[in-house]
């Protein structure tokens, strides 16, 4: 028989959590899913340094740590697992299945299932994740003081990497596919300042070099079609993100890049009683502090649509 809840959050980055620690104060006992990465993405960087709150800045995983402390002060059950499907009735009961056997029911949901770094599709890359291979040079760069890496991608996230990195390592190769970059003005002449970054325009990545660990990177020239081997211990991969939303087409209405449509001005959805928070929802911010300020707005939004549906069942 399905389990019911109340509020069924799906997600725990600093949306979800933000949004638990609301519901649980409005009493309305949030059932919280963690995901299959406990904590979300703020959980692979260091020290984070811009959340208000924090002069001394605090790390990541501590961060979350503390918000998941917060949310479970107030009630919340936070359960591990991951919801595999569900069925949105629009201003009805919803369905969702965790780990493809328990059924909840709910009239309120919020999704909160943050995005996931982008992959270039090489055999290579995911066989040497984690032996020279990262998404995130905040996490990883500390290993590669002194050596040499590349990183791939021409966004802010690219430039930020590049020169986060430039500053552990002896040398960065930048492996740009166009003949600019995207990253914001400031973000590319910070770049193009730094010394030991070297720009490979034009460029795309052949193949990662090496057997059990990151020896290299095969560079082409798109233009010449010239052929580079150069040597690096790491490879760093910053060609954007993907929202986790794979669950939710055909029952919500997603963008042309899969993030989640709301309401300009709340959380609210296409469907009645499910609302969205965080990475999930936000192509454009993606920021720790924003996350928790939607995930604020999902359960009051919720809050507030239960509330009126009560008062209409009792008129
Ligand atoms: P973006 O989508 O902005 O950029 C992705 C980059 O990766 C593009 O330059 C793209 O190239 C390149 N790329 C995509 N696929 C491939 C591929 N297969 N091979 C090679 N290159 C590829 O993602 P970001 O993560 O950089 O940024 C996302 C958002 O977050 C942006 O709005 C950004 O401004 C923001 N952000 C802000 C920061 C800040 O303000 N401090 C820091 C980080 C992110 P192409 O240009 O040719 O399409």
């Amino acid at each position: 028989m399905a389990e019911k809840v109340s509020v069924l959050i799906i997600g725990s980055g600093p949306a979800g959590y933000s949004a638990a620690i609301y519901a649980a104060r409005a009493g309305l006992k949030p059932v919280l899913y963690q995901g299959m990465q406990p904590g979300g993405q703020l959980t692979t960087t260091n020290d984070v340094e811009n959340y208000p709150g924090y002069p001394k800045g605090i790390t990541g995983p501590e961060m979350m740590e503390d918000f998941k402390a917060q949310a479970e002060r107030f009630g919340t059950d936070i359960r591990y697992g991951m919801i595999t499907s569900v069925e949105l009735n629009s201003g009805g009961v919803h369905k969702a299945i965790v780990d493809e056997e328990h059924e909840i029911e709910t009239e309120a949901v919020i999704i909160s299932t943050g995005a996931s770094a982008k992959w270039l599709g090489l055999e290579a890359e995911q066989r040497l994740n984690g032996s020279g291979v990262s998404a995130c040079a905040v996490c990883d760069g500390f290993f590669y003081r002194g050596l040499d890496v590349a990183v791939v991608g021409a966004g802010d996230t690219a430039a930020e990497e590049a020169t986060y990195l430039a500053k552990l390592c002896k040398k960065v190769h930048l492996i740009v596919r166009r003949d600019e970059m995207r990253a914001s003005l400031i973000m590319q002449n910070r770049v193009k300042a730094t010394p030991n970054i070297e720009i490979h325009w034009n460029s795309v990545t052949e193949d990662i070099l090496g057997k059990t660990e990151v020896e290299g990177v095969r560079i082409k020239n798109t233009i010449t079609n010239e052929i580079n081997d150069v040597a690096v211990k790491g490879f760093f991969v910053a060609i954007g993100h993907k929202p986790n939303t794979d669950i939710f087409k055909n029952q919500l209405i997603l963008d042309n890049a899969g993030y989640i449509v709301t309401e300009k001005g709340s959380t609210r959805t296409n469907i009645e009683g499910v609302f969205a928070a965080g990475d999930a929802q936000d192509n454009i911010y993606r920021q720790a502090v924003t996350s928790a300020g939607t995930g604020c707005m999902a359960a009051l939004d919720a809050e507030r649509y239960l509330a009126a549906k009560e008062s209409h069942v009792m008129v």
